[in-house]
């Protein structure tokens, strides 16, 4: 279903029209044209608080990037290769700036007490009118959960509320603001996470909160293909999301198993055999399901690195209205089949080491809404679900939620009108999200280097303005 206003919008009447009677005009977001596209172009800018813990890692990943880096004062540590091999310029802030940016990165890890946040301000005030249309604001903090001192715990606590505003203040442009918590000790496994936010890639991902632990020393992956030599298997892969999840994965290299309801089967062969997978045919809520799904890996490859449990059905009803069955199959498909088929995987051993679960929530499981109890239900506990058991995987398994908001899918073009287009407008970019977007960042959980990526919830939802 195609997005007529915000194709009208971006012709020369559109424009004129929407300004004048005050309605929204969302810009086109870029994405990725090509696999071996820069993950960021253009002019960077970064600064720090007092003590900033991540600027040299800034400085290295960066420093091997297609931008012109820019530092603010005070930040002396950007690496030597970042500051040669990609000449890091000096920029004064207390004069005025006349750059614009496509990027601006603050590492606030440093910051102690509320008095610090000044820096914040000191950094984003005179640049932040500067950034150019689909640019990328990215603020590195700390666990305020992990601080030991209450101001410490403020400061970094104050960060989520700023960026969340910064992305209301931007999102006009078709630009993000995102905030990453490190761990400490965890400057190792900040690369992916960098790249993802600052690239295109990101797009339609803003306001949100991301935690990267430590972890064992990130392996050494291509940046076109990370995902060579692995496996993965994708539930509802016949179309819609699941389709781009498939074909996402398979141009980062991994091998795609795709799993649907036999209805869907022809849908699903075409989906696969355009990237050299696999279909299989198989009701996840069917009891003999996880023996199935177990059987087929086992079969063909010995086991599964990837696996994205993207199947998901609506049933909705006011819940006085609502009939058992519609209950009973919205838990069993968006929830309990999940929970079934890990527990077969990892009871006969073929999920393997390093492997990555992603699991697919709803702003639904997280604000709750109008006609869909069960429906938010099952996507609010797939989120507790993820959250327990991120502190119980083992062998560098890592498992991770997606939440999306509003993407264009035959789920969403099947919504009553008005619902669709609030639905579609309701965010900080006015504009629904396509399936490549939560793909992108299904993607960038699944890297080998994400292994410091575990038990968050990103949504993917352009900062829709329901739920926090
Ligand atoms: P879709 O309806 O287009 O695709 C869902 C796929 O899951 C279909 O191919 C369907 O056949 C398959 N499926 C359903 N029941 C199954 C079962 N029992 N066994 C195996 N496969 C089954 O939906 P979509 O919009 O692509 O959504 C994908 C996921 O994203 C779902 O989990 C959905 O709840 C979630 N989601 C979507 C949106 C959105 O805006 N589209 C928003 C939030 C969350």
């Amino acid at each position: 279903m195609s997005d007529l206003y915000l194709k009208f919008v971006n012709t020369p009447v559109g424009k004129t029209a929407a300004q004048s009677l005050g309605l929204p005009s969302p810009v086109p977001l870029k994405r990725l044209q090509r696999p071996d596209q820069p993950f960021i172009e253009g002019d960077v800018l970064i600064g720090a608080g007092t003590g900033g813990k991540v600027v040299s890692t800034l400085g290295s990943i960066l420093g091997a990037s297609a931008a012109n880096l820019h530092h603010a004062a005070g930040v002396d540590s950007l690496t030597d290769s970042a500051k040669a091999g990609n000449k890091a310029k000096a920029l004064d802030l207390s004069q005025s700036v006349e750059q614009t940016f496509s990027a601006l990165i603050f590492d606030a890890t440093g910051l102690k007490n509320p008095d610090e946040l000044r820096a914040v301000y000191d950094f984003f005030h005179p640049t932040i009118k500067k950034l150019t249309g689909n640019a990328r604001v990215l603020v590195i903090g700390q666990n305020p959960s992990t601080c030991r001192k209450a101001p410490q715990a403020a400061a970094q606590q104050a960060l989520e509320g700023f960026v969340r505003s910064v992305g209301k203040e931007i999102g006009k442009k078709g630009s993000t603001a995102n905030l990453v918590r490190i761990a400490p000790g965890a400057e190792k496994q900040l690369d992916s996470t960098v790249r993802f936010f600052l690239s295109v890639r990101s797009a339609y991902v803003s306001g949100q909160v991301v935690r990267v632990g430590k972890s064992t020393a990130a392996p050494a992956t291509s940046p076109v293909n990370p995902l060579t030599g692995k496996v993965a298997l994708v539930t509802g892969a016949s179309r819609g999301i699941g389709a781009a999840i498939a074909q996402t994965l398979a141009r980062d290299g991994a091998t795609v198993v795709g799993l649907d309801i036999p209805p869907a089967m022809a849908e699903l062969q075409k989906v696969t055999d355009a990237i050299n997978g696999k279909a299989l045919a198989c009701d996840i809520t069917d009891k003999a399901a996880p023996k199935l799904i177990a059987d087929f890996i086992q079969e063909h490859f010995e086991g599964v690195d990837l696996v994205i449990h993207n199947a998901g059905i609506t049933r909705d009803k006011t819940l006085g209205n609502m009939p058992e069955h519609f209950w009973d199959m919205t838990i069993a498909v968006n929830l309990s089949a999940e929970e079934f088929i890990d527990e077969e995987l990892a009871h006969r051993e073929l999920l393997r080491e390093n492997g990555r679960i992603v699991c697919i929530s709803s702003i639904s499981g997280i604000a709750g809404n109008f006609g869909q109890t069960n429906y938010s239900t099952a996507k609010s506990g797939v989120i507790g679900y993820v959250e327990a058991m991120a502190k119980q995987l083992k062998n560098g398994i890592t498992i991770n939620a997606i939440a999306p908001g509003f993407i264009e899918t035959q789920m969403t073009a099947s919504m009553p009108m008005t619902i669709r287009e609030a639905g579609r407008r309701m965010n900080s970019l006015s504009q629904g999200g396509l399936p490549v977007d939560v793909a992108e960042a299904i993607a960038w959980y699944c890297n080998p280097a994400s292994n410091g990526v575990n038990g968050n919830v990103v949504r993917v939802c352009g900062q829709s303005l329901i739920g926090k």
